[in-house]
Order: structure tokens, then C-alpha cells, then sequence
């Protein structure tokens, strides 16, 4: 069973012409699609629509997961500026409905987990742009989603922050292993961490191709 299938899924932006489709695709539990392609590609469209952020202008997107069962990490991170960083991480747990110090143990041991013990206290501000977006993972991660969208999220960081954060993605999955689908342009990064690569076209945007990745996964 998918967690989320597109069906001859289009999308049109008015004049704009397709930005995205006919695509058929879905997304099985567990597995790491990654999504690339050129910029205007429909990666990020296709993303929105994965959220349910935004709907198709044609076919059909079905899902089987709930309200709260998918998570997304933008390029920039969201965080709250006057939280620590553990009271970010904490936050989705706590609008949960989730005791405060249970939420914030949690959010510690996230923080652990992405390299990050120590910081609790620090606010955003303070964090470099790696740090930043390890929080957002961490953030994203403390709910256990069963789904987690990961739009172009090491685009603005330099190399070896890249690579280090691609281990810690890995790392979060071994825990709960949810589905992940990201977007990337970096084709060595999509190889390094999917298990299936799927090619969106500029253009008429379709997917040009879907590979499968014979390597186990790490
Ligand atoms: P990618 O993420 O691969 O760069 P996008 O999904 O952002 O591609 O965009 C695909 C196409 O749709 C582009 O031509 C883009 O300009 C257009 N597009 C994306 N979002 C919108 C929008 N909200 N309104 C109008 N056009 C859009
Ligand atoms: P990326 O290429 O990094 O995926 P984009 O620049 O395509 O990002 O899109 C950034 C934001 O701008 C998105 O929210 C998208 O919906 C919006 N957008 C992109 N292209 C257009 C457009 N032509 N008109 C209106 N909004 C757009």
C-alpha cells in the first residue's frame, strides 16, 4: 500500500502553462525517493501537492496517510526566532497536546540525534545555517511522521556541511525509517541517499525516467 499516489496528476498555472504532469508516481512507506531535475522542473510542485499544500489542476493525488502524518523541511529554515532551540523542536509535540517536560525530553534526545546536544538553550540566531537546518530536521522528526518532504534542504550550505547532514537524515531514518521524498539538483547527493530517483523535465514537466537504485540503502 502507497502512502501517496499520483494518478496522470497535472498541474497548470494559469498562464503559465504546465508546470508539472502528467505524472503517475507513488510513494511506498519507507522508501527515499529523490525528485530532480532542472530548475522549473516541477520538483517543488510536485512536493506541494505530496503536502497537500496545493491541488492538481488534473488527475488525481490520493493519500493514506492523516493530517499530521507528513512533514515537511523547507531550503530556508522556519524556525521561531524568539524559542530556543529546543522549544522549537518541542513545539509540534506540545500543540499536540503533549506535557510540556515530556516535549521537551523528546525534543533533547532529537536534538541529540542530529549532533546537536548542547543547544538547547541557543536561539536561532545564534545557530549557523547547518545547525538551523538540523533543528528543522529535528523539529520535523519528533512527530514521527510516516512521511517527510524535504524541499532542496541542503541547497544553501557549503559542501561538507552537505555531506554531514546527509548522514544525519540517514540516521533519523534508521529510527523511525518514514518515507522520505526530497528535492534536489545535486544528482551525486540523490545517488548517496535514495533508494529510487525519480527525473522531472522541464518543459512539458513529466517525468523523464525513475531509477531504481540496486544498492541497499546504508
Ligand atoms: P522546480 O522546483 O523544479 O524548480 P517548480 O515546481 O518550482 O519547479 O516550478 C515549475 C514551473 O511552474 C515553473 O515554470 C515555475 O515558474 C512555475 N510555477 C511554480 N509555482 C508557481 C506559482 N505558484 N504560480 C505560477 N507559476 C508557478
Ligand atoms: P525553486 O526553483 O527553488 O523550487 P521557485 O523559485 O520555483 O523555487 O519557487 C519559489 C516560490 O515561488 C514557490 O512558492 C512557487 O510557488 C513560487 N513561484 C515560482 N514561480 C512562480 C511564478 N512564475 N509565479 C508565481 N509564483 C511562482
Amino acid at each position: 500500500a502507497s502512502l501517496v499516489s499520483f494518478e496522470d496528476v497535472e498541474v497548470v498555472y494559469p498562464g503559465r502553462g504546465l508546470a508539472l504532469g502528467p505524472v503517475s508516481l507513488s510513494i511506498a512507506p519507507g522508501e527515499i525517493l529523490a525528485l530532480v531535475g532542472p530548475s522549473g522542473g516541477g520538483k517543488s510542485t510536485a512536493l506541494r501537492l505530496l503536502a497537500g499544500l496545493e491541488q492538481p489542476t488534473r488527475g488525481e493525488v490520493r493519500r493514506t496517510t492523516r493530517r499530521g502524518e507528513t512533514a515537511v523541511v523547507f531550503q530556508a529554515p522556519t524556525l521561531a526566532p524568539w524559542l530556543s532551540a529546543q522549544a522549537n523542536v518541542a513545539l509540534p509535540l506540545e500543540l499536540g497536546g503533549m506535557a510540556k517536560r515530556e516535549a521537551y525530553d523528546r525534543a533533547a534526545e532529537a536534538l541529540a540525534r542530529v549532533g546537536l546536544a548542547g543547544t538547547e538553550r541557543m536561539r536561532p540566531a545564534a545557530l549557523s545555517g547547518g545547525m538551523a537546518m538540523r533543528v528543522s530536521l529535528a523539529r520535523a522528526m519528533v512527530t514521527e511522521p510516516r512521511l517527510l518532504l524535504l524541499d532542496e534542504p541542503f541547497a544553501a550550505l557549503d559542501e561538507i556541511t552537505r555531506r554531514t547532514l546527509a548522514d544525519d537524515v540517514l540516521a533519523l531514518w534508521e529510527v523511525s525509517k518514514p518515507a522520505i521524498v526530497f528535492v534536489t539538483h545535486n544528482v551525486e547527493e540523490a545517488a548517496y541517499m535514495a533508494s529510487r530517483v525519480a527525473v522531472l523535465t522541464r518543459g512539458p514537466g513529466r517525468i523523464a525516467g525513475i531509477a531504481q537504485i540496486d544498492a541497499p540503502l546504508p
